[in-house]
């Protein structure tokens, strides 16, 4: 100690007195492992000297980061010398370690670091805010922003003193329905699993408070997990925020608020980091040309600053007094040390960081601090934050319709809702493992992309694991499902095979459709019948070979009778007697039905009218059967050609009716449910009523409906939109759309209720639809991916003729054979008859007669027959010795002669006709004409 103060006699002696008692030296002991705060400090010192009576020196330990031995020996050589205080260090053990010491020798220790634990009587003068009023400066801001629920990010346990007011839910006045999450932050820079966390709770309200490293790795890892929407809110506790590089979040969407102590871009700022700079490559002899940018200083650097400010100017105030001339060896204090110390406290400067000035308590309470907002062009000042005042917003709103269509989207970020519903949202197949977006694949899927490169915005795909789309809950009065996510801000868009409905249109917002469709019936595909023998029947109903049988009968009759009135129908059969005594009538009851049988059979017969009236009702009736035949045979081919199939449902009423007990139901909560839920008619009421009575019948999605259709064991029918049908009918072949639509609606893209991304979604899909890009993309998932087309060759060639087979043809065969042997059976009742009567006639036996007549019959001996037993008045008569021939065609004339004669009976006519059928016609033509003439001349 006494040799100390030789050599400083022995200084002043040599430099003189102002050189060593006007110059004071400022100690320091700086921990950050960087030339920048050291570089601050003698910066700041060479500031306070200039212009200055009393220029400061400084002596500047550097130690490694809470060594506290280190820090020690510093402190030992700071002592060296008379000095004015020490400033520093900055890690936390090592602050504390030189604040013991401080107070044992009543050195001034200014700190410019958080420190938690400050005293009124400790010798360390703190310009970093004290926690107390800092923590009240975010309860502020959140009490502003109305947070009622919070995720709080920290660091470290110490921070949480930080969090002093917003701990204390009385300071929050919005504190009703506060709820608080607490999360620390792991060591190291994977934040990812707390983050998730994070977003499972649902929290959309984030406090961070940690140091500027970790801030960075946190806020991209929360953009990569999906919480930096328009819906998420951050504050960011971190004086140094404008610090760091915000454009990758700025466009993000979510709204992030933080808080600085000065701006930047003022003069006296870039001063000192233009001097800052100069020191730093100073002291490291050249090797670090820039350390801090433009907009990179730190508080903490601003806060050495000032406290050099502060202090020299109270020790400027003080005026010359002696330094502490203290050694490590003894325990003498500094006798105006504690003078020093209070002085200090009464002072306040305007310093970098605002104004400086302490509580009564000692402590940096009141300050200014600006409140910032990351907007697009990156941070904008939205208000101030005094100790007096509290928080005062002074934002410029701007209207969001300033906003350009798109631009209202540019570089945001969202979460998109979808479900995995085939094609709208499905898992790529890829051997690869994916991740992120790349993991689906789909229509729904493809669009978001497509409106994502019009409009610029980032998207995060979150899957609907249960797949419910929404409906309203009466009991509830909640939405579920989708509609829940979008309407609590959980999501920002919805898209699958969502269909608008009003009632989902009073919740959310909706685009304009992107696809058109309604609700109609899947079920398996109509069975084949086998072919109908009798099907030559089919191309006339019942009812028309009823009519057609009566029309027939009709006309005969009325040809019968129009016959017996028309005078010209009358005819002499004798012409070239001028009188005959009778006259002949063809149409007999039986040519009159044959007449028209051969018409309708388009064969002919060998009657043809006469008079005026037969000849019209004739041609009538031929014109009748023209068409009818016509008819037939082209409904014929028609039925013959096309394969019948059994149809057991072909419209909504037959489900409705329901006569094959065919189960059906929807997807529970969907809108095709609701569809018969709101129906006010009666059918679709009903059907509602089926289906909600019968739980059992609703499916989860709609591969449960296919599946239920398809399945064997099961008669069901799945009431589903029809473009979900189109897909699933090109890819199983044995289902398909019964019935036409039941409505027509369409399926848009949902969002919160008046989103101002609306519009330009909207106009997107219009454009896509208009460029012919929706449709490509249908075609694409519908009919080429996924096994699309399968089903397109399954009805090719049912239009093309094909043979008939035995089989369509077979009943005609049938009815020609069950025709022919009714023929063969009455040919020989016929020939029994006649035996019979023979045989009574000719009194012979009818035994032998039937013997005779059956071995002429199969003796197969000609076309000419004997006549067995003639008539008693014919048998001496010349025409006996007539041929053979000749006889038999006398016998047949004779029996031909009474017929069509006026005063004949039509049986016995007949009966002649039957007889002789064997005939040929133009001979027995001929030979009625002989027989006519020789009945002539015997009446002469
Ligand atoms: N598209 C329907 C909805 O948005 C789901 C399917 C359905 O109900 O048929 O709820």
């Amino acid at each position: 100690m006494m040799s100390r103060q030789i050599v400083q006699y022995f200084v002043v002696f040599l430099f003189g007195f102002q050189n060593v008692y006007c110059q004071k030296t400022l100690g320091a002991i700086f921990d950050d492992g960087t030339f920048l705060m050291e570089a601050a400090f003698t910066v700041a010192a060479a500031a306070a000297s200039d212009g200055s009576e009393t220029p400061f020196e400084t002596t500047v330990v550097r130690t490694a980061p809470g060594d506290l031995l280190e820090t020690e020996r510093a402190m030992c050589s700071i002592f060296e010398n008379p000095f004015f205080g020490v400033f520093g260090p900055t890690v936390k053990g090592s602050i504390e370690h030189v604040q013991s010491i401080a107070d044992m020798y009543e050195l001034p220790q200014i700190l410019t670091a958080p420190v938690e634990t400050q005293n009124r009587n400790w010798s360390a003068i703190n310009l970093y805010p004290h926690h107390i009023a800092y923590s009240q400066v975010f309860a502020d801001i959140m009490e502003m922003k109305g947070w009622t629920e919070f995720t709080i990010v920290y660091e470290g346990a110490e921070l949480l003193y930080f969090l002093n007011n917003i701990l204390s839910f009385e300071d929050f006045d919005q504190g009703e329905h506060v709820v608080m999450n607490f999360v620390q932050l792991p060591d190291g820079d994977d934040y990812r699993t707390q983050l998730k966390m994070i977003k499972s709770s649902g929290s959309l309200n984030y406090l961070i408070a940690c140091s500027l490293e970790k801030l960075t790795q946190f806020l991209q890892q929360a953009q990569q997990v999906g919480i930096m929407s328009d819906n998420h809110s951050y504050i960011i506790m971190n004086p140094d925020f404008q610090t760091i590089d915000i454009d990758p979040f700025k466009h993000g969407g979510s709204n992030i608020t933080g808080v600085r102590f000065f701006d930047p871009s003022l003069e006296s700022i870039q001063t000192f980091i233009a001097a800052l700079n100069e020191k730093v490559k100073e002291l490291s002899d050249g090797q670090i040309e820039v350390a801090v940018a433009e907009n990179g200083l730190t508080f903490e650097l601003a806060l050495i600053y000032d406290a050099v400010t502060l202090y020299t100017t109270a020790l400027k105030l003080i005026g010359n007094e002696e330094g502490a001339n203290i050694t490590c060896e003894e325990e003498e204090s500094w006798s105006l040390g504690s003078s020093v110390i209070n002085h200090v406290r009464t002072i306040e400067i305007d310093g970098l960081t605002g104004m400086v000035k302490f509580d009564q308590d000692g402590f940096r309470s009141d300050f200014e601090i600006d409140v910032l907002e990351v907007v697009g062009h990156g941070f904008e000042k939205v208000g101030t934050w005094t100790g007096e005042d509290g928080y005062i917003e002074m934002r410029t709103v701007v209207p969001s319709t300033e906003q350009e269509g798109s631009e209202t989207m540019r570089g945001k970020h969202f979460i998109v809702l979808t479900a995995l519903s085939a094609p709208y949202g499905m898992h790529k197949e890829s051997p690869a493992i994916l991740e992120g977006n790349d993991r689906y694949e789909g229509f729904g899927i493809e669009l978001i992309e497509e409106l994502s490169k019009m409009n610029g915005f980032n998207y995060t795909f979150e899957i609907q694991a249960d797949g419910v789309y929404g409906s309203y809950d009466a009991k509830s009065g909640k939405w579920t499902g989708m509609m829940e996510k979008i309407m609590d801000d959980r999501a920002d868009f919805a898209i699958t095979d969502l269909t608008i409905t009003a009632a989902r249109q009073k919740a959310v917002d909706f685009t304009s459709p992107f696809m058109n469709l309604g609700i109609t019936i899947l079920y398996k595909k109509p069975t084949k019948q086998p072919p109908n023998l009798f099907s030559f029947i089919s191309p006339f109903s019942l009812e028309v070979w009823g009519w057609l049988a009566g029309a027939y009968i009709g006309v005969s009759g009325l040809l019968f009778i129009l016959g017996r009135i028309a005078p010209e129908e009358w005819q002499n059969p004798y012409p070239c007697i001028a009188e005959p005594e009778t006259l002949d009538n063809q149409f007999s009851l039986a040519n009159s039905f044959w007449f028209t049988l051969g018409s309708v059979l388009t064969q002919g017969s060998e009657i043809a009218p006469i008079a005026v009236s037969t000849r019209m009702a004739g041609s009538m009736w031929w014109f009748f059967t023209l068409i009818m035949v016509s008819s037939y045979t082209a409904n014929l081919a028609a039925f013959l050609t096309v394969e019948s199939k059994f149809y057991a449902i072909k419209s909504v009423s037959d489900l409705a009716n329901n006569p094959y007990n065919i189960n059906y139901g929807a997807k529970k909560g969907g809108a095709t449910f609701s569809f018969f839920k709101e129906s006010d008619n009666l059918l679709y009421h009903k059907m509602y009523e089926y289906m909600d009575s019968h739980p059992e019948y609703q499916t989860s999605t709609n591969d449960e409906g296919l599946e239920r259709v398809k399945s064997d064991s099961e008669n069901y029918a799945f009431l589903m939109e029809s473009t979900s049908i189109e897909y699933m009918a090109e890819r199983n072949c044995d289902i398909a759309q019964v019935g036409g639509l039941l409505d027509s609606k369409g399926y848009g893209i949902a969002m919160k209720k008046n989103s101002p991304y609306r519009q330009p979604m909207s106009e997107s899909i219009l454009q896509l639809q208009e460029q012919g890009v929706l449709t490509r993309m249908k075609d694409k998932w519908w009919k080429e991916k996924r096994g699309g087309g399968a089903c397109a060759d399954d009805d090719a060639g049912s239009g093309d003729a094909q043979p008939l087979v035995l089989a369509n043809v077979g009943g005609v065969f049938i009815v020609l054979a069950a025709g022919s042997a009714m023929a063969v059976i009455c040919a020989f009742c016929e020939m029994f008859i006649d035996v019979w009567a023979i045989s009574r006639k000719q009194e012979v036996s009818f035994r032998e007669e039937l013997i005779a007549e059956l071995k002429f019959i199969f003796s197969f001996g000609g076309d000419v027959k004997q006549v067995r037993h003639r008539e008693p008045s014919n048998s001496g008569s010349g025409e006996s010795k007539k041929s053979k021939k000749e006889g038999d065609i006398t016998g047949d004339v004779e029996s031909l002669k009474d017929e069509d004669v006026k005063s004949e009976s039509p049986a016995r006519s007949e009966r002649s006709t039957h007889s002789h059928h064997t005939l040929h016609s133009r001979r027995q033509s001929n030979a009625v004409q002989m027989a006519r003439m020789r009945k002539y001349s015997r009446n002469l």
